[in-house]
């Protein structure tokens, strides 16, 4: 079974449509170079807050989930929650940060209605962990040809609160404070200054998700708010030091990231090229009008009056040497925790399957399609890798997309999918076949793909009589491509084949019906 790279190319576009950006130009120009770095807010899994018993649950009634401790009642104190610590330590060794044995928490000032102690805790001073690295592949189908890898530092990960939520309500003409996000579980991950571009970006943030993901550590739904990215964007020329740098805040979508870079790098660019200046401002991206429109202005530096957290000692880590006997977080015993990450799923798949790159990133960027795999090849040792790798890649996201249906639709098992590969490799069915398959199944969960094919008479058509038959009356109907074929167009054997597929209701055997219609039609091509 041969895949083609447009086929391909196809199916990523979908499974990665929050990839999908204009092709123009890039916004790398010879004369400029462009510099980003992430701040990134991943909420922590969590069933309470990082200091409260409160809720995390999403999309409660407006403060249902808020405890004393969360508005800031006087008397009240943090009771930090050994869950979320821990899920960082096990962020952290998976992003092979140095976990700190001692971290500190401290207060930073400023004055918000949706902040009502006034001050986050955060970790800023010391925090969880430090000097990490992430490996991630750059791939847009549209603007790269094919994928690189970048590796970007990671200068340290903090434990913090999120604030509430303001309200503008324009009809009533007042601000609402909805504090159920109010201490929320947050890890900042703050990497280094060594991203290139939008798309780079937009990189980094997929396959950190993807761990996340895997790891349980965060649910990744930017939707909720439960990731968001902060930009930091620069441009200098080449060999000069770096620019001053605006930052785009809370962005929140992949598709987003790269379009606000992409969008602040040109703006950027164009304000220098006309001799201005650029000021260290802070910006938003306004998904809508695909612009940055500006928030704050950062030139005098807000003095946010660090100090350290009175009420929380120092946040200390069992690090393996010696008896726990205050039973610390145990760092050591979360190395054995981290499940296996993307990047080695898609060295396995390359190394073991011969998958190529491509594919194995397409398959991997998914859990759910990269379990379907996986398990469709444990269950039968005899499937062959490539096929149920293309047919998943091609075939099925094909169907989803035509049909406008999402991955959480694909309802049907690693059993059902297997058995669609086994009449597909027994030549009892031929790959068109497989959307009249799914078509069926995804309506019919409980029904197997060789009931289906019988119901439905999808058999693959290898009768050689019958195929004759079929081939006639085509050309009886379509004298004008006959003609057309015999005096040379070749091009017209594509159309002719469409009327196979059509009139087979996609059952014929493709490859022998191609080769009876030339032998047919240009027989001196056989002699
Ligand atoms: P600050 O102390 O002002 O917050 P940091 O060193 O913590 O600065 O960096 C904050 C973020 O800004 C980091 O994600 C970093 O990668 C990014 N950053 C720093 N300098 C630049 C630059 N010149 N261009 C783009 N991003 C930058
Ligand atoms: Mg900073």
């Amino acid at each position: 079974m041969k895949m083609s790279y447009s086929k391909l190319k196809y199916s990523n576009m979908f499974l990665n449509s929050i990839r999908k950006y204009s092709t123009e130009i890039s916004e790398k120009s010879t004369k400029w170079n462009s510099v980003v770095g992430l701040e990134i807010h991943a909420q922590i899994s969590s069933e309470s807050k990082l200091f409260s018993g409160a809720s995390t649950a999403y999309g409660q009634p407006v403060n249902s989930c808020v405890s004393f401790f969360d508005c800031a009642t006087p008397g009240t104190l943090p009771v930090l929650n050994r869950k979320c610590v821990e899920a960082g330590v096990l962020t952290a060794l998976a992003l092979s940060c140095d976990v700190n044995e001692t971290s500190l928490f401290d207060r930073k000032h400023y004055f918000y209605a949706d902040l009502p102690a006034g001050y986050q805790i955060t970790q800023q001073r010391q925090p969880l962990a430090v000097n990490g690295s992430l490996k991630f592949n750059v791939w847009t189908p549209g603007v790269h040809k094919t994928p690189y890898e970048k590796v970007t530092r990671i200068k340290q990960i903090q434990l913090e609160q999120d604030s509430g939520k303001s309200l503008h309500d324009t009809y009533i003409n007042k601000s609402l404070i909805d504090l159920n996000r109010a201490g929320m579980p947050l890890m900042e991950l703050v990497f280094e200054p060594d991203l290139s571009d939008g798309e780079e970006a937009a990189g980094l943030v997929k396959e950190l998700m993807n761990i996340l993901l895997r790891l349980g550590t965060c649910s990744c739904k930017m939707e909720e708010g439960a990731l968001r990215v902060d930009a930091n964007v620069s441009v200098n020329k080449e060999n000069e030091p770096l620019g001053t740098r605006t930052e785009i805040k809370n962005i929140g979508s992949v598709r987003g990231v790269a379009g606000a870079i992409k969008y602040e790098i040109k703006r950027q660019i164009k304000l220098l090229e006309q001799g201005e200046k650029i000021v260290n401002e802070t910006l938003s991206w306004d998904a809508a009008y695909q612009k940055t429109v500006m928030m704050r202005d950062k030139e005098e530096k807000q003095d946010y009056r660090f100090m350290p957290e009175p009420n929380l000692p120092p946040l200390r880590l069992h690090m393996g040497q010696g008896d726990n006997k205050y039973n610390l977080i145990d760092v050591n015993s979360f190395k054995n925790k981290i499940t296996r990450l993307p990047s080695e799923i898609r060295q396995h798949f390359v190394n073991e399957f011969k998958l190529i790159p491509l594919m194995a990133i397409s398959i991997v960027d998914e859990k759910k399609l990269t379990d379907l795999f996986e398990e469709t090849l444990a269950e039968n040792k005899n499937r062959n890798p490539r096929t149920v790798a293309n047919v998943l890649m091609n075939e099925v996201m094909q169907f989803l997309n035509k049909n406008k249906l999402t991955l959480d639709n694909l309802n049907i098992s690693s059993k059902q999918f297997g058995q669609i590969i086994d009449l597909l490799e027994a030549k009892k069915i031929n790959l068109l076949v497989v959307n009249n398959i799914l078509e069926v199944l995804i309506k019919n969960p409980e029904k197997t793909p060789e009931e289906i094919v019988q119901e439905s008479n999808l058999e693959l058509i290898n009768d050689d009589e019958e195929l004759l038959k079929l081939i006639n009356k085509i050309f009886e109907d379509n004298p004008k491509m006959v003609k057309e074929y015999q005096n040379g167009k070749d091009k017209v054997l594509r159309a002719i084949m469409n009327q196979v597929i059509k009139k087979s209701n996609n059952r014929a055997n493709l490859q022998k019906a191609s080769e009876m219609i030339r032998k047919l039609l240009r027989p001196n091509q056989f002699k």
